[in-house]
């Protein structure tokens, strides 16, 4: 719990939400300026910044509500798809400091955009470069 965020008043029940699912770990609400009808936020009930904060278990808590929601949501609402996503950290456009998957789903000709619209300019990278991110990160 962090006294700042809102998302841990709103799993307090001190803000109100349209809760949609709820377990001993996660919480699934409707998001309050929605980008799509049924646009639904899943987090976990224990307050983390990023997606790096979360334990194994947490994790696993959290996913399994997201493909449990998300064509739940997506026949509901009667959309076509469903991107699903998190902004982690500011850069990337996370405005709420405690790690929400946004399931936003999708209609045919909505004129919304997948999610490579969502990086800046790509980068121009040799196959070395390619390799040596690739090996960083297996390391
Ligand atoms: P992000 O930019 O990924 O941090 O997204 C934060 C999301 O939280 C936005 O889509 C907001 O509309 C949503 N949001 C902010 N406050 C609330 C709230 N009290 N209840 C429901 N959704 C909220």
């Amino acid at each position: 719990m962090s006294a700042d965020c809102i998302f841990c008043s709103i799993v307090d029940g001190d803000i109100p939400a349209r809760t949609v699912h709820e377990t001993d770990s996660v919480l699934a609400f409707l998001d309050a300026n929605p980008l799509a009808r049924g646009h639904t936020l899943v987090i976990p009930k224990a307050h983390a910044q990023h997606v790096g904060d979360l334990n194994d278990e947490l994790a696993s808590d959290l996913f399994a509500a997201v493909t449990e929601l998300t064509p739940r949501v997506q026949s509901v609402v009667g959309a076509d798809g469903a991107n699903v996503g998190i902004n982690d950290g500011e850069a990337a456009g996370q405005e709420v400091p405690h790690v929400h998957v946004h399931i936003i789903p999708r209609f045919e000709g909505d004129g919304g955009a997948p999610l490579h619209a969502v990086g800046g300019d790509r980068p121009d990278l040799s196959d070395d470069e390619v390799d040596a991110v690739a090996e960083a990160i297996a390391e």
